[in-house]
């Protein structure tokens, strides 16, 4: 499981799990740093990039660092 954010040095560790069928959900996995996994159904992050074909963002709401397309270097694809 690899993390999903852009590189930080602290606070929780976010990895997708799999979309739920719920729309606009997914399940994610969180860990704080080597300690126990804890599961997560949260909400789509509704940021999109700027512009008419913004791109939409991979994480959920309220996640901390970068939206996967500010993230210019190393591009996440969204899982589908
Ligand atoms: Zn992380
Ligand atoms: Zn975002």
């Amino acid at each position: 499981m690899q993390c999903q954010l852009s590189a930080h040095d602290d606070g929780e560790h976010f990895g997708l799990l799999a979309d739920v069928g719920e729309y606009g959900t997914a399940l994610w996995i969180r860990w704080p740093g080597t300690t126990a996994l804890e599961l997560a159904v949260l909400p789509d992050c509704p940021a999109a990039a700027p512009g008419p074909d913004g791109e939409g963002c991979c994480l959920f709401a309220d996640h901390a660092e970068q939206h996967t397309w500010e993230n210019a270097l190393e591009e996440v694809p969204c899982p589908s």
